[in-house]
């Protein structure tokens, strides 16, 4: 802690219900984590996308100018990361990384970064079993399972294998094994929401026209929120914020939702999608359909936080049911 900045769950207010709201924030000690608890309202996703950064700043004198651009930053650790915000981060690197353009900044935080992994019982609408985001086989470098009075930790690097020693570690035992067998199928048990996502590309194609979509645009109340809190979306804006003096200026990314109005407004005022329902859709299309196509898997991982914080009551459980008893009426 005193090496690494350190950042893990913990609570920083109550809901309207008195319950405990959840945030990945700095620890100055390892008795500020509270590793029972249950969803994050944000993703951990901006420590690696922030909401808005500076990506280069400039300084024009006499008849020169000179750019300052600086994406190095200090080791640190992610403690209590959930399996489905790993798979999340996972998601983001096809496209951060593995892209055609990969970003520096992003690639500069993610190699910076220990995860801690860690297991957890499924909240009532957790369906991150239906999108295969339940468990995480890599991405981290430490996964912890409470099995009881220790935690079973599985290591995948070898900083995780120093920081693992020193600490109290014992050897797995068969006892270990037999435990971490049983938490891992109470856990698979406690899953309560499902999605059907195996037709949802097609049916999303053959749905592209539907009804659906007005209704649900219809409540939309075009917030962005449900973007916002998504650890997977990474739709962006920028804007150059130049000094009075003309002498100084800095290029800035910022996150965005395809909910918003202006998403798809261009120069001279045009809107290309300036009904709700249709930005919804090109949202839900994106997370079931575009980034499968691109990538082979869906986009979403299944925290439903999108569905948690919506005031409109817009939920990908909702919506996708409503797809599915469409086609089949
Ligand atoms: S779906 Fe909900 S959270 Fe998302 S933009 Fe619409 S009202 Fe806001
Ligand atoms: S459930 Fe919602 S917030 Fe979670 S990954 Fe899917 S679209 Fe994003």
């Amino acid at each position: 802690m005193e090496e690494n900045e350190v950042i893990g769950p913990k609570s920083r207010d109550r809901d309207i219900e008195g319950n405990k709201i959840y945030r990945f924030l700095k620890l100055n000690s390892f008795d500020e984590l509270e590793m029972d608890y249950t969803r994050s309202y944000l993703s951990p996703k901006n420590y690696f996308l922030p909401f808005k950064e500076d990506l280069v700043t400039y300084s024009l004198q006499d008849k020169g100018w000179e750019q300052e651009i600086n994406y190095t930053i200090h080791p640190r650790v992610i403690v209590g990361m959930r399996a489905c915000d790993i798979n999340a981060l996972l998601k983001l690197d096809q496209v951060m990384l593995k892209s055609a353009y990969p970003n520096p900044y992003y690639f500069a935080r993610r190699k910076n970064t220990l995860i801690i992994g860690l297991d957890h019982e499924p909240l009532e609408d957790c369906f991150c079993k239906s999108m295969n985001s339940d468990t995480a086989f890599h991405g981290f470098g430490m996964f912890l399972t409470d099995i009881g009075d220790k935690y079973f930790a599985a290591i995948n690097s070898d900083t995780a294998f120093i920081i693992l020693n020193r600490f109290d570690a014992e050897e797995i035992t068969d006892e270990d094994r037999l435990l971490f067998k049983a938490e891992k199928k109470k856990i698979e048990l406690k899953f309560k929401t499902q999605v059907n996502i195996t037709i949802l590309p097609e049916l999303m194609d053959l749905e592209f026209e539907s009804e659906v979509w007005k209704k649900w645009g219809d409540k939309c109340l075009s917030c962005g929120t449900c973007a916002m809190v998504c650890p997977t979306c990474y739709c962006y804006g920028m804007e150059e914020d130049i000094d009075l003096s003309i002498t100084k200026a800095v290029k800035r990314r910022f996150l965005y939702s395809c909910n918003l109005l202006d998403f798809a407004a261009v120069a001279g005022g045009h809107n290309f999608r300036p009904d709700a329902g249709v930005r919804l859709k090109y949202r839900y299309y994106h997370q079931f359909r575009g980034f499968m196509e691109a990538f082979d898997q869906s986009l979403c991982v299944g925290c439903n936080r999108c569905g948690n914080a919506c005031l409109a009551g817009i939920n990908p459980k909702a919506v996708i049911d409503d797809l599915i008893e469409t086609e089949t009426k």
